[in-house]
């Protein structure tokens, strides 16, 4: 693994792009609401295009998320899941697909999983033999998706979203991160440039 806090470039093409999913597939909804159904869940503009043109250029596309408003008791994991089932629906009609979701449903320091924590990775990687961080890119638009990438080695970029939604600590994101993006889209040009 790479040493944390080192903003070297990947030395191997890329092969996998981590995506957050609130802020950066659908609109993060104001602190304290949650993302409860498919009905709450608005779909950002060109992330499906996006979406689909990683996948054209061969890469995989991996969704982590932490999801704490389970352990609040404000939706279930089968809501989790049902989003997500909706979600892989409509990227197809567009010839686009999510290679695999990973979510968090605990509370902080409940777990090893919730970002900036590499739990999610580390199922990835039993998912994926052979996938490495080196190789891979994390997008996301909270500090806490910036230290899971840097943590683990990968290439990082920030996605500064409108200021409206961003959170507490996006300031120390964009410093942290190698790239800045304004959306995915933005972030997936970036990627294949
Ligand atoms: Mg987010
Ligand atoms: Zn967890």
């Amino acid at each position: 693994m790479e040493p944390s806090g080192v903003n070297t470039p990947p030395d191997m093409d890329i092969e996998t792009i981590f995506l957050d999913r609130d802020g950066v597939i659908n609109q993060k909804l104001p602190e304290g609401e949650y993302v409860s159904s498919w009905e709450r869940f608005a779909l950002l503009p060109g992330v499906v295009e996006a979406i689909a043109a990683l996948k054209q250029a061969g890469l995989r596309v991996i969704v982590v998320t932490n999801q704490r408003g389970v352990a609040l008791g404000r939706y279930t994991i089968a809501d989790v899941e049902a989003i997500h089932a909706r979600l892989q629906a409509e990227l197809a009609k567009h010839g686009a697909k999510v290679d695999a979701f990973y979510f968090c449903p605990h509370d902080k320091k409940q777990c090893q999983c919730r970002k900036p924590l590499s739990g999610m990775f580390e199922q990835a990687r039993t998912e994926f033999p052979g996938m490495v961080a080196a190789s891979s890119v994390m997008v996301g638009d909270s500090l806490s998706d910036i230290e899971f990438g840097r943590a683990l080695g990968m290439r990082t970029i920030f996605v500064s979203g409108d200021a409206e939604h961003r959170k507490a600590g996006w300031e120390k994101a964009g410093e942290l991160a190698d790239e800045v993006a304004a959306d995915l889209p933005g972030a997936v040009r970036q990627i294949l440039g």
